[in-house]
């Protein structure tokens, strides 16, 4: 069925909610109404059921005003599954099931066998059947979202309304209702219009986007054209990545970190010395922390070098997939010289950039903590045929302080800043590293 809505506005007293939303929806669509919370996803869920009536506009169903409607006749046209599913504490499952087929019953008939029959599919279509005795009191989040799903589609409508069906379930059940959804919409032709809060599960589920803004549609269309990194950062307000899914293709939002901790700023310059995606996490709570975080050498690409980037770091970037040239060292050596601490990020070591560590004995050799993760020891990541392992040894026994666990680092550089700082660099060793063998 076709939905068509006209220049609809609604307020809640003076609070204008929704204004100027116009939309048409072809027949059999699966639609998604994404935005912001309080952007009035719900209010026009609420004028396309009818159980609120638009200030102006009008809503069409296949050209017919929804207001020509009698109840019984919208009923048998429209199902709602409102937030949070039915209440109906006090029935058992295939009564309150059973209240689907209302809008067939004459005044005081009761249910034929078709209806029985209808009841009986929809519980097993929605996989609710070994509930049907169950009282709705009884059952979980996500049986409760089944059920009312079933209850809507005991009234056989050829549009569904639905009001964020997956919030409070896992990605378990979200994914079952999402598909059941899709299974209506396909196999049957019905038209579903659902509210997502998650961008991506929108993305993954529907053919056809409303991102409200406001009160105001801000863009519509297939995920693609919705889902962009600039529609997101102007309606959400949040800096995000937007990247194809790598199977599907359909837009997948990524948040991005942002520096913060600006007021907290810890005035002093801590050097990761990363690559091959082991400090993307390390970046970012370092720079929310409040620290003057520079990196190196990160090859262009590599997501450390993204999270540098999107963190506004001072980064030494070498071109992707190349070793580290000379000159790209030399600089990677000054910002080891001006940090008052280098961590040694748990990155695999190969032959391109076995220079990273030997840019951590700089460290040793200055007197500067060196901090050298190693979260998960057992793995291997030495490419080099010993090369690298034997410096990481050298390190370790000249100063280099192992932290197994990220929260050891964050309490050591803390008292790093505190005025342990005299006390943390007399009990370091100094550099003892046979420079013939190391560098
Ligand atoms: P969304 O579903 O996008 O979160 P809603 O449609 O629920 O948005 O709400 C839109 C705006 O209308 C919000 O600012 C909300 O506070 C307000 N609102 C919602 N329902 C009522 C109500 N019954 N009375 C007054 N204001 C309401």
């Amino acid at each position: 069925m076709r939905i068509e809505a006209v220049n609809l506005k609604f307020a809640y007293g003076e609070k204008t909610v929704l204004d100027g939303v116009s939309f048409r929806l072809a027949a059999g669509s699966l639609c998604a109404l994404i935005g912001p919370n309080g952007s009035g996803k719900t209010t026009l869920l609420k004028i396309l059921s009818s159980v609120l009536k638009p200030a102006r506009g009008r809503v069409l169903l296949d050209g017919r005003p929804l207001g020509s409607f009698a109840p019984r006749e919208l009923a048998r046209t429209l199902a709602v599954v409102s937030q949070g599913g039915d209440a109906g504490y006090l029935f058992t499952v295939e009564e309150l099931v059973s209240m689907g087929r209302a809008p067939y019953l004459g005044r005081f008939q009761s249910e034929t066998a078709s209806d029985k029959e209808i009841v009986r599919q929809v519980l097993e279509l929605t996989g609710c059947l070994y509930l049907k005795d169950r009282l709705v009191s009884r059952l979980s989040g996500g049986e409760r979202q089944r059920v009312s799903i079933a209850r809507a589609l005991a009234q056989q409508p050829r549009v569904l309304l639905l009001d964020e069906p997956t919030s409070h379930l896992d990605i378990g059940y979200q994914r079952e209702i999402l598909d059941l959804l899709k299974q209506l919409n396909m196999a049957e032709g019905m038209t579903v219009v659902a509210v997502l809060h998650d961008l991506n599960l929108a993305s993954y589920f529907a053919g056809t986007l409303f991102l409200l803004n406001k009160g105001k549609i801000e863009a519509a269309g297939p995920p693609s054209e919705v889902v962009t990194a600039e529609h997101i950062a102007s309606v959400y307000r949040t800096g995000v990545l937007v990247t194809p899914h790598p199977v599907l293709g359909t837009p997948h939002v990524f948040l991005l970190p942002v520096q913060r901790g600006l007021n907290s700023r810890k005035n002093y310059r801590v050097h990761v010395l990363a690559g091959g995606g082991s400090a993307g996490e390390l970046l970012r709570d370092l720079a929310e922390a409040g620290y003057d975080v520079s990196a190196g050498v990160l090859n262009v690409g590599d997501s450390d070098w993204e999270a540098a980037r999107a963190l506004g770091l001072p980064v030494v970037e070498e071109a992707p997939f190349s070793p580290i040239s000379p000159a790209r060292h030399a600089e990677n050596l000054s910002l080891v010289r001006e940090a008052k601490a280098v961590i040694l990020a748990e990155a695999p070591v190969g032959h391109g950039n076995i220079l990273n560590l030997q840019a951590a004995t700089e460290a040793l050799r200055g007197n500067t903590p060196l901090f050298i993760m190693e979260e998960r020891p057992a793995r291997p990541r030495d490419f080099t045929g010993g090369e690298g392992e034997r410096l990481l040894r050298a390190l370790k026994q000249n100063g280099g302080r192992v932290i197994n666990e990220k929260a050891r680092l964050y309490r050591a550089l803390r008292e790093l800043n505190s005025g342990d700082q005299l006390n943390q660099l007399q009990n370091l060793p100094g550099l003892t590293v046979d420079q013939e063998r190391v560098v």
